[in-house]
């Protein structure tokens, strides 16, 4: 076991002793660390999901209530990523815990239906364009491999074709995506770029049985790409005889209809997760009643099973989140994602730092470069932005090391103030430092 002397001299070595951030961060988040270095003994690099890793080490945090989180040092954080906004309506919110702990006093899964699956069904059938049945499934991951299944049972075809940068999950068809290397049975064009879609499928269509992309690019650095985009892939699904899947599982959160909702556009199949779990685990493939017809027990073309899959907890939790995300509600997320842009723009302004935005709604990333990089791999800043992370967290502030800003529902005004006065201070000490 690395020990923690050891840990904190690796923090003040050589290239770091210079960083007050990094020392600031240390010198608040003892037990973190403590924490951290016993999980590194029983976790492979000290944590279950890659992007709860960062360096010098991930916090511990310990509660969450409303817009805050707290670690285990007793720092208090605004909760600017919201679980990478499976949260959208913050944390321990109120009318969810209430439900959950009606429903919990009862059990926490059966194998049979409970009475709650049906009601979330039902509910993003009522939101989203083109869904007329869903199936419930444990995460986005899981939801991502289900469409693929219902594609390869529906086209007889194998392969998949995404956007360079996408992301689906942790599917190995998905990742080899996401770390751009393509794979035998993944094909990848440029998101926002219909042409280039078109071009794969002349090439390989008899081999690709859908096409998947998101609603926003959202790991890819949160590009959104326009209607006719996801109209003219629409075309071309059909032409070619492949499935055209849409993955809202973070951009169902921009509109009661999900970003289809907003750019009147349809999919095949549409992958749902985070928020309509409720902070639960969850994932959702929602479709036309004539392609579920692969799950028809007198004809079955799919067999998808799961232990946890629709439990009466996630459902239940479930519900009461996707309710309560109205429309009156995403748009006061929107505005409020308009007053963070503008005031971190004002904040790099001052600091004499460059600055730039991909902004949908009450998502957003920020770059510390004049324009927004033509991909997430192509950013320069990865520097300033690993550093402008770390002085968030020392400045109270909680967002994805790679710039990623989420909002949720239970923000108002002064809280978004509050956190642009640390933002504020986190891009000081970051110009103080570059
Ligand atoms: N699709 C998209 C667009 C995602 O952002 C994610 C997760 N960030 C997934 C799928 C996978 O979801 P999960 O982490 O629940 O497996």
């Amino acid at each position: 076991m690395v020990s923690l002397k050891k840990l904190i001299n690796s923090v003040l070595a050589e290239d770091n002793k210079h960083s007050k951030i990094k020392q600031s961060y240390l010198k608040r988040t003892p037990i973190s660390a403590e924490k951290f270095l016993t999980a590194e003994s029983f976790e492979p690099s000290g944590v279950s999901r890659q992007v709860g890793r960062w360096s010098p080490y991930p916090l511990t945090l310990v509660r969450g209530e409303g817009p805050f989180l707290w670690d285990v040092d007793g720092n208090r954080y605004i909760d600017m990523l919201g679980n990478y906004t499976s949260l959208v309506h913050g944390n321990n919110y109120k009318p969810i815990h209430e439900e959950i702990n009606r429903v919990v006093s009862s059990g926490t899964a059966w194998a049979a239906n409970n009475l709650y699956q049906s009601e979330l069904a039902q509910q993003l059938v009522q939101r989203v364009d083109g869904v007329d049945q869903v199936r419930f499934t444990n995460s986005g991951t899981e939801a991502g491999n289900l469409a693929l299944l219902i594609a390869r049972a529906l086209t007889g075809r194998y392969g998949v074709l995404m956007a360079r940068f996408g992301y689906h999950g942790g599917l190995q068809e998905f990742e080899v995506g996401s770390f751009n290397l393509g794979g035998p049975h993944t094909y990848m064009a440029e998101y926002g770029n219909a042409a280039s879609f078109e071009a794969v499928l002349q090439q390989h269509s008899e081999k690709i049985s859908a096409i998947f992309v998101e609603g926003v690019l959202g790991a890819g650095g949160m590009c959104p790409a326009p209607a006719s985009f996801f109209i003219e892939l629409k075309k071309m699904a059909n032409k070619f005889g492949v499935l055209l899947v849409i993955d809202e599982v973070i951009s169902l959160r921009l509109g009661f209809g999900g970003q289809q909702g907003n750019l009147a556009v349809t999919a095949d199949l549409t992958m749902m997760g985070k928020l309509i779990g409720g902070g639960f685990p969850v994932g959702a493939v929602g479709g036309s009643r004539e392609i579920m017809k692969v799950f028809d027990p007198n004809n079955l073309q799919v067999w998808h099973s799961g232990t946890f899959n629709g439990n009466p907890v996630t459902m239940a939790a479930g519900n009461v989140s996707v309710r309560e995300l109205t429309v009156e509600r995403i748009d006061i997320m929107n505005q409020l994602g308009l007053k963070l842009v503008k005031g971190m723009r004002c904040s790099a302004r001052k600091y004499g730092l460059p600055f730039s935005v991909n902004h949908s709604g009450s998502l957003l990333n920020i770059f510390f470069s004049e324009h927004t990089p033509e991909d997430i791999t192509t950013r320069e800043d990865h520097r300033m932005i690993t550093k402008f992370h770390l002085a968030c967290l020392n400045h109270g502030v909680t967002i994805a090391s790679r710039g990623m800003f989420v909002l949720s529902t239970i923000m108002d005004s002064a809280i978004i103030q509050e956190a642009l006065e640390r933002i504020d201070l986190a891009m000081k000490d970051l110009a103080d430092e570059i």
